[in-house]
């Protein structure tokens, strides 16, 4: 059911829709869907949640923090059962979801927990009689709208901060993968949020998403997903009330191997930057440079190291790669392997279906990639690693920064003045030397470029979520 007010509603239609286990195909259950009226719905109660006196508003930002808290220690009660439900719904093998989903999910609740009663405004000595100050305000009712690869983390991701600062949420969470934030909704209830500061209306993008982005009465929309849906956001925004817009969007994220490195740390950091959660994160290494003098073993060991990725059961504690998470993603990533192909990259190991039933893609390693090539241009979004050829550092500046996407980048050397050079001249917005995908609560994310604006995590992560109310009040005599 759709959770709006604290209470389950059914859709206003009646309107269900299947989601699905995508290491089988089968369906797992209906889910009420949200359309235009249920979104609206959960927009009022979210508004009068937010309103001027209201017990949200009225509550100490120190028990602001507390039901973050207790909600992260509820998810931690519970964590057995959301990483169990988060592999059904999503694929990801279980070791994977119990071991970093759910723990980053905890951290994350923690971080901003602490938050809460430390957000700080300023006092500011201008010119004359008056007294200055700041207030950091919550924005309003925020509508966030979330993707199906890190379900309960991408939920994380914007109920913290959200909350942290006193906004109220409607959450469209993604059609493929609505379950354990409904689980979560829950929690959320159960730990003691008062009505309407959360809802959380699983639907489809073109309706319950649309209905967010263009809604009159919500002040700001964060969204993660893809680059085309991030532009749709941003002019419904514009075209309707210019609500605030902090997007996290694709990339192409290009990871530099310099020939001085420690080869078999590159191959296996290599490996894991493309291939983790089956290839589906917006920072995945997926251009892959290599230097010249090393190309040809790094190519050899990444095949090597490629070929013995376990795929399979996701419940399998030994499984590395589970599926893809549906049918729509799975014939996408077959259709860049034939693209590739035929443009002339070389296909060096994988390149097919791993299973008869549901939707697994073999490891798939593409070697002799030119940088016009659309496996080099486009996100794939799967297990397909592309390796490209490089000489010289400013040669390959250029090159990898040369993409309309600018997330992520990473650097393998041993040298501090090159991984320095490196790092200040790439276009990302993070930037990972002999490591990939290390993410901290405390420390932002977040694109250049078409990659989006705005930054997630960490201190950062709050100013989008803040409004700066500016006080000036006469005074007598000011004194210094
Ligand atoms: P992907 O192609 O990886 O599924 P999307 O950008 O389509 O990425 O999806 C990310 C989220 O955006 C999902 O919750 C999806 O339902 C939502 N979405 C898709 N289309 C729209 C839209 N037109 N307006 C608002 N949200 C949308």
């Amino acid at each position: 059911d759709l959770f709006i007010n604290n209470e389950w509603h059914d859709a206003i239609s009646g309107k269900t829709f299947p989601t699905v286990n995508p290491a089988t195909g089968e369906v797992i259950c209906q889910v009420a869907e949200a359309d235009v009226a249920d979104v609206d719905k959960a927009v009022k109660a979210a508004r009068d949640a937010f309103r001027f006196g209201s017990p949200w508003r009225r509550m100490d930002a120190s028990d602001r923090g507390l039901l973050l808290s207790r909600l992260a220690d509820a998810i931690e009660r519970d964590a057995a059962y959301l990483a169990e439900l988060e592999t059904l719904d999503n694929g990801k093998p279980y070791a994977v979801a119990f071991s970093v989903d759910v723990p980053m999910v905890i951290k994350c609740l923690r971080y901003y927990a602490g938050w809460a009663d430390k957000w700080e405004g300023k006092t500011i000595p201008i010119d004359g009689d008056y007294f200055c100050y700041t207030r950091h305000e919550p924005v309003g009712v925020c509508g966030q709208i979330i993707p199906w690869n890190f379900p309960l983390l991408m939920q994380a991701w914007k109920l913290g901060p959200a909350l942290a600062t006193g906004n109220t949420v409607v959450m469209k969470v993604a059609e493929q993968t609505p379950l354990t934030a409904l689980y979560v909704a829950s929690l959320i209830k159960e730990v003691g949020f008062p009505d309407g500061v959360v809802n959380i209306v699983p639907g489809m993008g073109p309706t319950a998403g649309a209905a967010i982005a263009k809604h009159m009465d919500v002040d700001k929309v964060a969204f993660t997903g893809s680059t085309e849906v991030g532009h749709l956001i941003q002019q419904a925004s514009g075209s309707s009330n210019l609500k605030r817009v902090t997007l996290e969007l694709g990339g192409k994220s290009p990871n530099i191997i310099l020939s001085d490195a420690s080869l078999e740390d590159a191959v296996e950091q290599s490996h894991f930057a493309l291939f983790f959660n089956q290839g589906q994160c917006c920072c995945a290494g997926s251009r892959t440079y290599v230097q010249a003098d090393v190309y040809d073993e790094f190519v050899e060991r990444s095949v090597e190291r490629a070929r013995r990725r376990v795929v399979g059961n996701p419940f399998d504690l030994k499984t590395e790669q589970g599926p893809q998470v549906d049918q729509e993603q799975f014939n996408k990533i077959l259709g860049y392997i034939s693209v590739g192909k035929r443009e002339g990259a070389k296909l060096m190991c994988g390149g097919g279906v791993a299973a008869d039933r549901g939707y697994f893609i073999q490891p798939t390693v593409f070697g002799d990639v030119q940088d016009n090539m659309t496996i080099a241009r486009e996100e794939i979004f799967g297990p397909v690693m592309q390796i490209l050829k490089f000489k010289t550092l400013e040669e390959v500046i250029t090159r990898a920064n040369d993409t309309k996407y600018g997330l992520a980048a990473a650097v393998f050397t041993k040298d501090i003045d090159k991984a320095n050079y490196l790092s200040n001249g790439l276009r990302a917005g993070t930037v990972w030397i002999n490591c990939y995908d290390v993410f901290g609560a405390q420390a932002p994310f977040g694109g250049y470029k078409a990659s989006g604006n705005g930054r997630e995590l960490g201190e950062y992560g709050l100013e989008s979520y803040t409004e700066v109310k500016t006080v000036t009040i006469k005074v007598p005599q000011k004194n210094s």
